[in-house]
């Protein structure tokens, strides 16, 4: 064992500096700064380099965690960022974005045992944010091409994951994606705060140059159907992602004001990256001076409340029906939201929205909690009585998202879908219904995670090689 490991209990966990409240809620720019290089040895130190890594194995990219940290502590950086970005296509977007309370610092050994966790989100965006800084990420240079071409729709975190695995094995890549820029959720519906674009821009651009093909403003649907798609390639995946925004279904849904969280979300990431965005530019969309009341308790609530901060809201309160304890969103994304000044109105629910054209307030209802339902959670339950008016002018609503009818929008009736609305694959092979056609991603999972995603665009990567592999040989056999 290296001299460098254990030093948990001499030396204190430490995260990445966080910037003030003052300055930081003024801006969108990260909130975290960057470990100096000492810090990032040290930290990764404190790691206890466990026989059994449960952080490993509660990330789902089963990261090799123990040894790049190890690696860092030895001061041997770059083959730490070989090490980590050989299971991980975006460490640094990982690093930044996952609830690693859930996944591997959650569930590190000297956490449980009352030292702090071991900080690898921060280590791993440190490695992989100083290998671009040295050039040592660079594109796929492919030997030599293979003849075969694969097809994916959506450039989303399980598109680009698998198109760069595939790429890495010489297939010809096209990726379709209906929106102007690559990166899906990375790109329109993080904010900044979190994730800067640049972070998103330059790993597609990596791509770009690693010789994939990118077709954007390209709807499968409208300017293709599935069926083309197939004739064109020898494979195909979907990764399209879950769009369609949940509705709060009480009365005054539909005054002025209302608005769902991706259009929100949308149009401020739209501003950030310089573009002309009409309705935030005539103030429909811009919350600033406005009295803003959030409702829904996930990660999407947590970035529409700090958005509206950073826009200058008058006031920025979130709707959440059950408690503290039980909301899906990160732990430390709400602390964010609460340090920043959002009000939390724990155990409240939309009973109806007023006003005569536009929302003028909420009428809410307070909520307590009953016993556990099917899925183990406490259910919400009303207070009779207890409804009261909160002034509002501009109402966000982000109750999560349902995946949109693709057989219908695909054209292509025939592919089979969940009772959910999410593509049915073959676990085992990520293959749907139709023959050479495979689904990765939220549209498989339904709402998840960027670090999920990836994982899928890696197994459907997997597979998909297979299945190509078998047609070739069938076809060299048939000559
Ligand atoms: C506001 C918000 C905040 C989030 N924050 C976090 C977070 O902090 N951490 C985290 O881990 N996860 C977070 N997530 C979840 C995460 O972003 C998603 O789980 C992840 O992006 C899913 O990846 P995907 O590739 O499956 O789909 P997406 O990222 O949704 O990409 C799908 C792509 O498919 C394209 N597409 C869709 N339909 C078509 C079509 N018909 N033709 C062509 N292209 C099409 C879309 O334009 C899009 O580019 C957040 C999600 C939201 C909405
Ligand atoms: S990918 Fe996510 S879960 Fe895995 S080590 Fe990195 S931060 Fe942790």
């Amino acid at each position: 064992m290296s001299e460098k490991m254990l030093k948990f209990v001499g030396i204190g966990q430490q995260t990445p500096p966080k910037r003030s409240i003052e300055k930081r809620s003024k801006d969108f720019n990260e909130i975290y700064g960057e470990f100096i290089n000492n810090k990032a040895k040290e930290q990764s130190s404190r790691c206890s380099q466990c026989g059994v890594p449960f952080c490993q194995v509660h990330c789902p990219l089963h990261n090799n965690i123990p040894d790049w940290l190890k690696l860092t502590a030895e001061g041997r950086l770059q083959d730490a960022y070989e090490l980590s970005q050989s299971t991980n296509n975006m460490p640094e977007v990982c690093g930044r974005i996952c609830p690693q309370d859930r996944l591997c610092e959650g569930n590190c050994v000297i956490e449980q045992s009352g030292h702090g966790t071991v900080t690898i989100g921060s280590v791993e965006k440190y490695i992989t944010d100083t290998a671009w800084e040295k050039g040592w990420v660079k594109p796929i240079k492919v030997k030599k091409q293979k003849n075969q071409s694969v097809g994916i729709i959506g450039a989303g975190p399980a598109g680009l994951a698998c198109a760069e695995e595939l790429r890495k094995s010489g297939y010809q890549i096209t990726i379709y994606d209906r929106y102007d820029r690559p990166g899906g959720l990375l790109i329109y519906g993080i904010p900044n705060f979190k994730l800067e674009k640049f972070v998103v821009e330059r790993r597609t651009k990596l791509l770009k140059d690693s010789g994939i093909k990118f077709i954007q403003n390209f709807e499968v649907g409208k300017d293709a159907s599935l069926q083309d798609l197939r004739e064109k390639h020898d494979a195909i995946l979907i990764a399209t992602g879950v769009y369609k925004a949940r509705n709060v279904d009480v009365e005054g849904n539909n005054l002025k004001n209302i608005f769902p969280a991706m259009d929100f979300l949308t149009a401020s990431n739209r501003k950030g990256l310089g573009d002309k965005v009409k309705l935030f530019d005539d103030g429909t969309l811009n919350s600033e001076n406005k009295k803003v009341v959030v409702v829904g308790g996930g990660d999407t609530a947590m970035d529409c409340v700090r958005t509206a901060i950073r826009q200058k809201a008058a006031s920025v309160k979130c709707l959440y029906r059950r408690d503290k304890e039980n909301m899906p969103g990160s732990a430390r994304e709400v602390s964010n939201a609460i340090e920043e000044g959002v009000e939390f109105l724990w155990l409240s629910s939309p009973n109806k929205f007023l006003g005569s054209s536009k929302v003028e307030a909420v009428e809410v209802q307070k909520m307590k909690l009953g016993d556990p339902d099917f899925t183990g959670r406490r259910k919400p339950i009303i207070i009779e009585n207890s409804n009261y008016k909160l002034e509002s002018d501009m109402v966000i609503k982000a109750l999560g998202f349902d995946p949109e009818d693709l057989p219908k929008l695909f054209n292509s009736e025939n592919l089979v879908v969940s009772k959910w609305g999410t593509i049915k694959i073959d676990l085992h092979t990520m293959e749907t219904n139709l023959k050479g056609v495979f689904a990765a991603g939220d549209i498989v999972r339904g709402a998840s995670l960027v670090v999920w995603a990836i994982r899928d665009g890696r197994d459907a990567a997997a597979q998909i090689e297979k299945h190509l592999n078998s047609i070739q040989s069938k076809k060299e056999v048939a000559a």
